[in-house]
């Protein structure tokens, strides 16, 4: 499913999910089509799982758990932290729904410290596992081979599993339809003119599975994420040298301000 934004602008209504969802008319613009965005960017930009730890952790282990492990402690962190605090719960316990249930809460908490929020890391970790022994024979896989809904919905009641972490969990492991939007995501959405700045995660999410095709969610996901790391900063985007400026309300505002300022 790929549109021009330009369509839902336009109150159109998109089945996603099953659902039919009605987007909220706002005041959006877009001047490129998904694909013309993910061209560019896959041009722009080599994915490297390396930087991705989730994706890294899919590619060598094609296991879920560590997939969905690697996700928790990756929230409000770096990937280098992440990848240290995974690496060495690891070593010290094993990254294994059976080794997290029953493993000391202090040694889970000592070996992810690296990422922040450690304790309460620790503790939502094991509570999942314990979870997943109990309730799903200690397997991810029988909760993420229910229907993309279903999954979702179980996912998302686990103990730090949010929005996000949900929908990293399905696009990487299932290729489910899913869009995770973190800080980048959102800033360069907004600035693109696909989204406003109070839009929920829900909203600015379908929105990106409306723009680009469903086959492309992964790697568009990796290159908007690059995008704002490279070229879309936070404080100082490289706006001339961006490959998609031409796209770009925000680009396009600044320009019309500058000539402006320059006619004044
Ligand atoms: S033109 Fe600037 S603000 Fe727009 S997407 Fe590119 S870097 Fe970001």
């Amino acid at each position: 499913m790929s549109c021009s934004l330009i369509d839902f602008c336009n109150g159109n209504v998109y089945l996603i999910y099953g659902t039919f969802l009605v987007l909220p008319e706002v005041d959006l613009f877009m001047n490129c089509e998904g694909s013309e965005i993910f061209d560019r960017l896959s041009e722009e930009y080599h994915i490297d799982s390396k930087d991705f730890v989730a994706f890294d952790v899919w590619i060598s282990s094609k296991d879920p758990f560590k997939v969905l492990v690697a996700t928790i402690l990756s929230q409000n962190t770096t990937d280098k932290s992440t990848y240290k605090s995974f690496k060495t719960l690891e070593e010290k316990v094993g990254v294994e729904v059976k080794k997290i249930a029953d493993a000391d809460y202090n040694l889970i908490s000592e070996s992810i410290r690296f990422s922040g929020l450690n304790n309460s890391k620790a503790k939502k970790l094991k509570e999942i596992a314990q979870i997943l022994l109990k309730e799903y024979h200690g397997d991810l896989w029988n909760i993420l081979n229910e229907s993309p809904e279903t999954s979702r919905k179980i996912l998302i009641s686990l103990p730090g599993v949010g929005d996000k972490t949900a929908d990293v969990v399905l696009l990487t492991c299932k290729g489910y339809e899913a869009f995770p939007v973190d800080t980048h995501i959102r800033r360069i959405a907004v600035r693109l003119g696909i989204a406003k700045e109070r839009e929920t995660y829900t909203v600015i999410s379908n929105r990106l599975m409306t723009l680009f095709h469903g086959k492309d969610f992964l790697k568009a996901h990796h290159l908007l994420i690059t995008h704002g790391r490279k070229t879309c900063k936070a404080n100082k985007p490289l706006c001339q040298i961006c490959p998609i400026n031409y796209c770009c309300e925000f680009y396009k505002r600044k320009d019309n301000q500058g000539r402006n300022q320059q006619a004044a």
